[in-house]
């Protein structure tokens, strides 16, 4: 390729305005001693404005199904059309006879990767910003799977607090209540520990020789607590609370709060 036929393919870019500031200069320059390149980039100018009406086609150049916005497309247009019309002093001198519009290959490859460019430069910002969408949502999501098994939890809970089927065990300010397989401590109003220590549930399986320890808790501002203590009930033929140290005991530290056979 000689140095007038690269020419010939930076006056196609430079048409579109897409040329950077030192290269166009350097076309500039050429086509005023270059009365060939000056009728080509002549010839170029109602391609290029045609390109404004052809982006469509240019789907296919910037990489499969992107397709830039209107908005998009009209910015770009705009440039392309606004570098086109601008009046270049090399051009002042003859004017010919329009000739008949030809697109070389190369102008509209030029003009392609020109709103190629443009639209990944886009869509790589749009993607960032699905991608955060995307995280925002899992977490939502994940949010929502656990508030739903709250829910579901609390609804067994209710459910089997207040079933006939379910029995009772009184105990000081609440009760133990057994409902097939599971056990809960259910307190009215039960006063706030000491700074520091929790209330600690304990369960003596059958047959065993010793309470074994099991969840911590805390009443509410109100002195409710409803509290499931994870055993199989069937299994557990005593519970009892005491208070705690933060963390919980492995032996009862205090004297219990209650004490309550389920026979
Ligand atoms: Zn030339």
């Amino acid at each position: 390729m000689n140095p007038h036929d690269a020419m010939l393919d930076d006056i196609a870019v430079y048409a579109l305005g897409a040329l950077p500031r030192g290269q166009a200069r350097a076309v500039r320059e050429h086509m005023a001693t270059c009365p060939e390149c000056t009728a080509e980039y002549r010839r170029l100018k109602p391609a290029v404005d045609a390109v404004a009406y052809s982006a469509e086609a240019c789907r296919d150049a910037a990489g499969g199904a992107v397709v830039p916005s209107p908005r998009l497309k009209a910015r770009i247009m705009d440039q392309v059309r606004g570098s086109a019309a601008r009046p270049r002093p090399y051009n002042v001198g003859e004017m010919r006879a329009v000739r008949p519009i030809v697109w070389p290959a190369y102008a509209v490859a030029a003009a392609c990767l020109a709103v190629a460019l443009v639209t990944s430069a886009f869509n790589i910002s749009l993607n960032e910003e699905l991608h955060q969408s995307q995280a925002q949502l899992a977490q939502l999501g994940t949010h929502t799977k656990l508030l739903n098994r709250q829910v579901a939890a609390q609804r067994t809970e209710l459910a089997d607090l207040t079933s006939t089927e379910s029995q009772h065990f009184a105990v000081e300010d609440g009760e133990v209540v057994r409902h097939g397989n599971r056990l809960y401590i259910a307190m009215q109003s039960m006063g706030m520990p000491p700074r520091g220590k929790v209330y600690q549930a304990w369960i003596m399986r059958k047959g065993g020789k010793q309470m074994t320890p099991s969840v911590t808790f805390m009443p509410d501002h109100s002195g409710v607590a409803v509290v499931h203590v994870p055993a199989r009930a069937s299994q557990i033929v005593e519970v009892a609370v005491s208070v705690e140290p933060e963390g919980g005991s492995k032996q009862p530290t205090s004297k219990p709060a209650f004490v309550v056979k389920l026979t």
